[in-house]
């Protein structure tokens, strides 16, 4: 008899979904989360009567794809309150001025790029098979269309929200995988009390199924005996044991240090040692003393050739004018703020290493871009809370990336790193293995995949 059937380590959308979907399977599990909350990228804090997320979100697809998928599974549907955003809900700002896109396209486009707009459009909604294009960068796939600046920028838009790095890096196949669920259901939201509603529910999931969650207590190691997990090692001095071992804690920090390397072969650490994160973010949390937006989404971009704008950002120039996706938490549920108040969240994406060599600068230029945004703002300013990359790592780890391992052509769709170890009973679950979609999407999704194979396995065994 082992201590527990599961153990899952991290309590990130994919470690509590998977903990909810196994417990719900009668299998007693313990999720372990060294954080004193749970939630990792996907968590909420409460300031002077805000509830401001740690992250900057917006959810694609809702009750519609997997995170309600986990929900239904473990019998708690409608346990989330989702506010959806209508089609005249969201506005892009680009030159001082806010548009509605795709629509307004029309206006701004000369008719030929238009038309190769429409081709697209048009085209992408009959693909059937997406792998086919996985190892085809966006970039050069758009090129087939148009080369038109303008459209190129939204594209790179586009990617840097889904996926957190530059289009001419990301998955074709994958891109188009999420546009056209995310235009079938039409249903981008935000649920009531924040981002942590999410993985709480989750874990709710795994207590109301007898399970255990732990929090403000590390994993050190995961033990292994002739090839086969044994168990957890805590930093309480505590070991469980377990055949089965989920980890949540992102796969090089699994393989390299919860593991070790000496349980792998080479090609397999080769493997593992090339893998790369999505790139990290800058994000401000905004309360003001009165509403300055009606909208529950404003993006806020430029209009220049996109891969050389990345390519200066690498070399360390900071943009006069940072694009910027803002959520505004409070239009989507006006309990996200005290009564007469607004909360904004504003994120962009930013290198590690280039953010930490120009802090200032990077911060100065945003607060200039959301003045420009949002005139008046500075006057109306109660507090901003800022979360930097560094931040990100400190508090989540795997290199301080928002989204996980990420969705290039050489790691999305059938090259994404698999759910099963080469080790008895070691599985991983979330951002970094298995799954596709938008950023919680992919970590539900992935736990979805991760209970499809350990329920398969328990069967195959007790048949
Ligand atoms: C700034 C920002 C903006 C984002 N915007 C969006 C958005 O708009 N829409 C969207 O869908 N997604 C967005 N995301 C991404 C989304 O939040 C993540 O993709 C998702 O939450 C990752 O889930 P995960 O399962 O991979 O786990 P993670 O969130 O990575 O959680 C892993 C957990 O494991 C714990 N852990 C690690 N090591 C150990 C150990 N040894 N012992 C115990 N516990 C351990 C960590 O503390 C952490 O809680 C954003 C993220 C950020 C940071």
């Amino acid at each position: 008899m082992t201590d527990y059937d599961i153990v899952v380590i991290g309590g990130g959308i994919g470690g509590t979904a998977i903990g909810a979907l196994l417990a719900s399977n009668q299998l007693k599990t313990l999720l372990v989360e060294k954080n004193k909350f749970i939630g990792g990228r996907c968590s909420t804090y409460e300031k002077e009567g805000f509830k401001v997320d740690l992250g900057v979100h917006s959810f694609a697809r809702c009750q519609h794809g997997p995170l309600g998928e986990v929900l239904n599974k473990i019998g708690m549907q409608n346990t989330i309150d989702w506010s959806i955003i209508g089609s005249d809900e969201a506005r892009w700002h680009l030159e001082s001025k806010l548009y509605q896109f795709p629509e307004d396209f029309r206006k701004l486009l000369p008719k030929e790029d238009f038309l190769g707009l429409l081709k697209l459009i048009s085209e992408t909604s009959k693909i059937k098979n997406t792998n086919e294009l996985d190892t085809i960068n966006v970039k050069s796939w758009l090129n087939q269309y148009t080369t038109n600046t303008l459209i190129h920028s939204y594209f790179y838009i586009i990617c840097g929200l889904y996926f957190v790095i530059p289009y001419h890096a990301v998955s074709t196949g994958e891109f188009i995988r999420c546009l056209t669920t995310l235009n079938k259901h039409q249903s981008v939201g935000y649920p009531k009390g924040g981002c942590i509603s999410i993985p709480s529910a989750y874990a709710d999931g795994i207590r109301k199924h007898g399970g255990s969650v732990k929090t403000g207590t590390t994993v050190e190691e995961i033990v292994i005996e002739n090839d086969e997990v044994k168990g957890v090692k805590l930093d309480s001095g505590e070991f469980f044991t377990s055949n089965i071992v989920i980890s949540n804690a992102g796969i090089k920090e699994t393989v390299n240090t919860l593991i070790g390397r000496k349980y792998f072969d080479k090609s397999f650490l080769k493997e593992i040692d090339n893998l790369k994160y999505s790139v990290s973010a800058l994000t401000i949390k905004i309360a003001l003393k009165k509403p300055l937006s009606p909208y529950k989404i404003v993006v806020s971009f430029t209009s220049e050739d996109p891969e050389k704008k990345f390519k200066s950002i690498l070399k360390g120039k900071v943009p006069d004018e940072i694009d910027y996706f803002i959520p505004i938490p409070s239009n989507y549920h006006s309990s996200m703020a005290p009564e007469g108040c607004q909360l904004m969240t504003a994120g962009t994406f930013v290198p590690k290493e280039i953010f930490e060599k120009n802090k200032e600068k990077w911060i100065e230029n945003s607060m200039n871009t959301l003045e420009k945004v949002f005139p008046g703002l500075s006057n109306n300013l109660l507090w901003c809370d800022i979360t930097t990359p560094h931040d990100i790592e400190t508090m989540w780890g795997k290199e301080g990336s928002v989204i996980g391992i990420s969705q290039t052509t050489e790691q999305a769709g059938i090259n994404r790193p698999s759910i099963s170890l080469p080790i008895e009973g070691l599985y991983m679950v979330g951002g970094d293995a298995g799954g596709w979609g938008i950023g919680t999407e992919l970590a539900a999704q992935s736990a979805l995949e991760c209970s499809e194979i350990i329920l398969k396995k328990i069967k195959e065994i007790t048949m």
